[in-house]
């Protein structure tokens, strides 16, 4: 790992990275190795949970090509020097912010998107001129090997490599100083991240997860919010790092809900047959979500069968918050709902986890949208909607708290991963005279009002 962090500096170094024609060619190499390779990589992500080729498109690939189309839009901007205000003190003066790249950075990857979550980020560690070593998810093996093998055949690994492994290689990896570290992943893992991150004063972005709340009043539209709701739960197995964990409901709306998102979940025929349905990652998810199953909650759902990994799409209501449930990131298809009398007591229970990384607003009044969006923080969200808005790259994604440091996507990508210079510049044809020793009185005088403290 050392040679290849060397190999990556040395190449840094020659400064071939800081030519936006080479950022530019390296991105359409990418994303012609992923439109040639679509039907393996579709094949891959297939073996490792049964996702189809259309998930694997929607949430995935598409993401990323729309990223490198951004950059291929944008980047002439986005890494141009930007002119700033000059304050009096500095007269006469310019002032500019130079953004350059990081170096040498560290991308690790977590599991539920195997793909958007490995490569959104090396698309902006390259738009912004760095090299990268990629350390994926280990747990999908075949998307994991595959991602190595085909960056080992187009790229030149002095500029973007993978390596492959899990704990043990990432903490050898940790061992070395990187210039940035982006890591996805949990709350628990980013702790371990941040604290080898700090032995080299490595800046870091992280990516995080939490429960992340849906809450529903009284004035929804509720049959649109089902709709959108179910989806956003159900799409992986309810394993993103963005689904709504869970529902907060005001009372006398719950039995109408719970029925109509019975009826939504029938509709969308969930199944592996049918390819609208995937697997949980592994045995040890499996049996963590079949625990979070108390019997007597379940309104609807609840098979499950280990030997595929599958669990049904769950309704759990009378669910409290002191419930195994509500005690941790579901990350599955369980959907627990929860009654709530007023606003207040939703905010003040929601309040009592952990900054989330997203929060779903589901209402009819611009009142209660203003009230939630001041009172409660959370990383980003949607105002009757759910997960759509991480596919809008002019929303920064990230999360606040414990779900996340940092944001990326489109231009907060690009800054993630640079540094802006701040520079002042100076003409020689002038220079006032009050800074100089010998000081007076009337130096001070001029200094107070050109200051005007
Ligand atoms: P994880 O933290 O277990 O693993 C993430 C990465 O860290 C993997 O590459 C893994 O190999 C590595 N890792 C695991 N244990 C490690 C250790 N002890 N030392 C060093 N490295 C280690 O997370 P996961 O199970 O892959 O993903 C699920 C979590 O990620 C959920 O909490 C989810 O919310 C979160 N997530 C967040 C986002 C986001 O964009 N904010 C996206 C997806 C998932």
């Amino acid at each position: 790992m050392k040679e290849i962090i060397a190999q990556q500096r040395t190449f840094f170094n020659t400064h071939a990275t800081k030519e936006l024609s080479f950022r530019l060619d390296q991105l359409k190499k990418l994303r012609d190795m992923l439109k040639t390779h679509e039907q393996q990589l579709d094949e891959a992500i297939y073996k490792d949970f049964k996702k189809s080729p259309i998930e694997n498109y929607m949430t995935e690939l598409a993401l990323l090509h729309k990223e490198i189309k951004d950059v291929k839009n944008n980047l002439h901007y986005w890494a141009r020097k930007k002119r700033v205000a000059t304050n009096l003190a500095n007269f006469p003066a310019s002032s500019y912010l130079y953004p350059e790249p990081l170096g040498v950075c560290l991308v690790i990857g977590a599991w539920n998107y195997p793909y958007q979550l490995s490569f959104a980020p090396v698309i902006a560690a390259i738009a912004a001129g760095n090299t990268v070593v990629l350390k994926p998810s280990e747990l999908p093996s075949h998307t994991s090997s595959l991602m190595a093998k085909l960056i080992q055949d187009h790229f030149d690994p002095a500029f973007f490599t993978v390596v492959e492994g899990g704990v043990e290689e990432t903490t050898q990896l940790l061992d070395q100083k990187f210039d940035k570290i982006f890591f996805t992943g949990s709350t628990k893992v980013g702790k371990i991240v941040y604290k080898a991150a700090a032995q080299h004063l490595t800046p870091v972005t992280l990516e995080m997860g939490g429960k992340s709340p849906a809450i529903i009043t009284k004035d929804a539209h509720l049959k649109m919010t089902v709709k959108r709701l179910i989806w956003a739960k159900f799409l992986n197995s309810g394993q993103t790092c963005i689904a709504p964990d869970y529902v907060m409901i005001e009372e006398g709306i719950e039995e109408e809900f719970l029925k109509l998102a019975k009826e939504e979940i029938l509709g969308a025929e969930y199944a592996f047959e049918n390819d609208n349905y995937v697997q949980i990652i592994n045995n040890s998810n499996f049996d963590r979500l079949v625990g979070l199953l108390k019997k007597d909650t379940i309104y609807y759902g609840g098979k499950t069968d280990k030997e595929m990994r599958y669990i049904q799409p769950t309704l759990m209501h009378n669910v409290t918050f002191e419930d195994a449930v509500m005690q941790e990131e579901i990350f599955g298809p369980l959907l627990p709902v929860i009654r709530f009398g007023s606003l207040d007591q939703a905010i003040e229970k929601i309040q009592t986890l952990s900054k989330p990384l997203s929060c779903y607003i589901f209402t009819g009044s611009k009142q209660t949208e203003r009230k939630l969006l001041k009172e409660l923080s959370f990383g980003g969200g949607a105002i009757n909607e759910a997960l759509m808005h991480v596919s809008n790259p002019h929303l920064p994604f990230g999360g606040v708290g414990k779900s996340g440091i940092g944001n990326y996507h489109g231009e907060a990508g690009f800054e993630a991963f640079s540094h802006y210079k701040s520079i002042l510049k100076k003409p020689t044809w002038l220079e006032l005279p009050l800074k100089y020793p010998p000081y007076s009185s009337s130096k001070f005088n001029w200094l107070k009002r050109l200051l005007k403290l």
